[in-house]
């Protein structure tokens, strides 16, 4: 009975500490997203700050332009109202 219980106290603390990681993941992330949004409307790159004006341009067929930054992340510019995002996996 003892041993169960210690078992049963080992796997809460598992979750406790897994939950705590997930939280603290996603405060990091809440954090992060607005200083990422800043660099998209200023036509930076997220991670590493280069202007994406710069970076390399491929025209797609939607009109849009595929730019990719010499870090490697892929964004997506639309000329439209000359606004940039970050690509979704189905468009790298
Ligand atoms: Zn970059």
């Amino acid at each position: 009975m003892k041993r169960y219980e210690s078992w049963k106290f080992a796997t809460l603390r598992v979750a406790v500490v897994r939950g705590g990681e997930v939280r603290v993941k996603e405060a990091i992330k809440a954090l992060i997203r607005p200083i990422q949004m800043q660099f998209l409307k200023r036509g930076m790159c997220v991670a590493c700050g280069m202007p994406l004006s710069k970076a390399d341009r491929v025209s797609r067929d939607d009109g849009t332009e595929k730019v990719t930054c010499k870090c490697g992340r892929i964004y997506i510019f639309n000329p439209a109202d000359q606004s940039y995002r970050r690509a979704n996996f189905n468009e790298v």
